[in-house]
């Protein structure tokens, strides 16, 4: 896969966290880091490689991903504060996160929100299309069940 530009890891954490949502913002697609020394793949973002190296490039993951794992949230609404609930998920109330493998990086694994896809552990394994929905400073990655594919 080609590469959508060097990781701002020199400019520390802060400045590469703003980078990796305006490269999600700009491609509207989930990404991760590959190391232009050894290949190795990184979600969520990080300043270097295990290898030692700090050129790291932003990557796509790819339209689809194998489901590992699912963890549902069910908070009363008197106690869903911004403590225990992200903002952008407060109106979504019980949801679902899925931990998902990428399709073209099985090495890597990364946490979607997901749409249609219920607390089952029946869900483990099956195939799902991954995006990212982004309002305003927020970047949501999305694990969408509506096209889901027997694997
Ligand atoms: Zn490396």
């Amino acid at each position: 896969m080609s590469s959508w530009g060097a990781c701002a890891v020199d400019q520390g954490f802060i400045e590469m966290a703003k980078d990796y949502r305006a490269v999600i913002r700009e491609h509207k697609e989930p990404i991760i880091q590959s190391c232009c020394a050894c290949n190795a793949a990184y979600w969520p973002p990080r300043l270097r490689c295990s290898c030692g190296s700090a050129e790291l490039h932003w990557q796509p993951v790819g339209p689809t991903g194998r489901v590992v794992s699912t963890v549902g949230v069910n908070v009363a609404a008197d106690q869903a504060s911004e403590r225990m609930v992200p903002r952008q998920f407060l109106g979504r109330l019980p949801y679902t996160t899925v931990i998902v493998e990428p399709h073209a990086w099985s090495n890597v694994r990364m946490m979607f929100f997901a749409e249609g896809l219920s607390f089952t552990t029946s869900q483990t394994g099956a195939s799902v299309c991954l995006s990212a929905e982004t309002t305003g400073d927020t970047v949501t990655l999305v694990a969408h069940a509506r096209n889901v594919v027997s694997t």
